[in-house]
């Protein structure tokens, strides 16, 4: 009996409402009081550790590539809302497979900034306006420890849930800062232990972004923690989340930094519109061109393919709409997808929701199928496959056809040709695409043909590896199509491919 009264007492526990916003500042001002953080208005910190490029991975069952930071520092203005992030990294002892600038050559600068609704990125001395990342730039000083609580106290949202974990007492504090939902996790030692939300991704849909923050020390009477461990997705769907790491070796709060000056073409730039530019290379053959990664478009007897979706839906209903021009009255009955990086997927769903089926790697087929199609929340960015949810409960679901040797795409007389690359460093579920007629050959992230009268690039692994398994298939191209870059000769390809590396 006594154990009954005792069940019902930690049901009762279990049970009770999430404590009120009275609760939640409480739980707030401890935290601020046990963390220094009324008296932070500027905070400098420095360390070493690594990041990763962010769906850049070799394969879909693998976490995102590392490059190991050499030097680290990392200034925030809360007064000024503004972030200056600037580092050294290098390919170190990571392993050379995946996107995203693998590998690095040497030392790499990144010089990541934002004030206010600005946001830019210096390369040498050059400011580079990067206004879609100022967002996601701004809610991070949000998520910084002390910002985290100078967020919550300003916010008039905040709630607190109490909760047991492993033996330990925690609160989760949780507010809502434009369409971001935020929530903290504080310690029972009044220490900011966790900071969660979710950002929009073409592919994840909303996508976990979280810092673990760790191994707290005093720096004056300010609070820091050394260890700083970042997430971008979702270990549960992907195994790629292990964003960054740093070791803090230093922390200055309240540094004298001069103000963050705005650079004038930085605060005049905008997003610019998707542009699209298509441009006929053979008879039912159009490259479509005006960004920074293209499509190409083949008419078949009675439907069309398109091979590459990338970027987003954006970029996508842009480039549909260009083929539905140029080809007018025929359905778009196949994306082909050239790899699973998500600069380079991140459009497909809006050609499935168009019925069309994606023709990928066989190595992707479990992860479009649990994540890229999958009907997740889309709440922060919905897209058009989001308003088909539930398709599965009627005859939409996506189709997906996968390639392990040779697939074609044929109508009986044209035929569009699709091979995996073997021996690349990049990703190993990558497609090259060859119009065998038109001796027209297709490929990302390996050959950018140069612009006419540019310096062409010197050869890479990634080239390298285009020439053999252009031998190996015994494939005859006259022209080279990139999904970056131009549309160049094979001529000109060999001869830039043979030039030594040295070069
Ligand atoms: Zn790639
Ligand atoms: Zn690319």
């Amino acid at each position: 009996m006594a154990r009954r009264f005792w069940l019902l007492g930690a049901i009762l526990l279990l049970a009770a409402p999430p404590a009120d916003a009275q609760d939640a500042r409480a739980v707030l001002q401890a935290a601020s009081a046990a963390m220094g953080a009324d008296g932070v208005r500027t905070i400098q910190y420095s360390g070493t550790g690594w990041n990763a490029a962010v769906g850049q991975s070799f394969n879909p069952a693998q976490d995102w590539p590392r490059f190991e930071i050499t030097a680290y520092t990392r200034t925030l203005d809360y007064e000024g809302r503004s972030s200056r992030e600037e580092l050294t990294r290098r390919q170190g002892s990571y392993l050379p497979q995946g996107g995203g600038g693998t590998p690095l050559q040497g030392e790499q600068q990144q010089r990541f900034y934002v004030s206010g609704a600005s946001a830019w990125n210096v390369q040498g001395t050059t400011a580079a306006p990067a206004p879609a990342a100022a967002e996601v730039r701004q809610l991070d000083i949000w998520l910084s420890p002390h910002g985290f609580l100078k967020a919550a106290m300003a916010s008039g949202s905040v709630t607190a849930t109490p909760l047991m974990l492993e033996g330990r007492r925690l609160t989760i504090v949780s507010f809502t800062q434009g369409k971001f939902r935020i929530n903290g996790t504080i310690t029972d030692q009044n220490l900011v232990e966790r900071v969660q939300t979710w950002v929009p991704s073409p592919v994840l849909g909303d996508m976990v972004y979280e810092h673990r923050y760790t191994d707290y020390k005093d720096f004056g009477s300010v609070k820091f923690p050394t260890v700083l461990h970042s997430h971008q997705g979702d270990p549960r769907l992907n195994p790629g989340h292990n964003w960054m790491e740093i070791r803090v070796t230093s922390v200055q709060p309240n540094a004298a930094v001069a103000a963050l000056a705005v650079p004038d073409t930085v605060r005049a730039a905008t997003v610019p519109p998707v542009a699209v530019e298509s441009q006929q290379l053979a008879g039912g053959v159009w490259r479509i061109a005006g960004g920074t990664h293209h499509s190409v478009a083949v008419e078949f007897r009675d439907f069309v393919a398109v091979v590459e979706a990338p970027q987003n839906e954006a970029r996508s209903l842009a480039v549909i709409a260009e083929v539905r021009r140029l080809i007018p009255n025929k359905p778009i009955r196949y994306v082909v997808n050239t790899h699973h990086h998500f600069d380079h997927s991140g459009g497909l769903r809006t050609y499935v929701a168009e019925s069309a089926t994606v023709v990928t790697h066989q190595q992707n087929r479990e992860f479009y199928e649990d994540v890229l199609l999958y009907p997740a929340p889309r709440t922060l960015e919905p897209d058009r496959l989001s308003t088909l949810y539930p398709w599965f409960a009627g005859n939409r679901v996506p189709g997906i056809e996968t390639v392990s040797q040779k697939y074609v795409v044929s109508d009986g007389v044209r035929t569009l040709d699709l091979y995996p690359v073997q021996g690349l460093a990049h990703a190993n579920t990558m497609l090259i695409a060859y119009l065998p007629t038109e001796k027209i050959l297709i490929n990302a992230d390996l050959y950018g043909p140069p612009a006419p009268g540019a310096q062409p690039p010197a050869p890479n692994a990634s080239m390298l590896a285009l020439r053999q398994n252009i031998q190996r298939l015994n494939l005859d191209v006259a022209q080279h199509v990139g999904i970056h870059g131009t549309v160049g000769s094979h001529a000109d390809f060999m001869a830039i491919v043979n030039r030594p590396a040295s070069n």
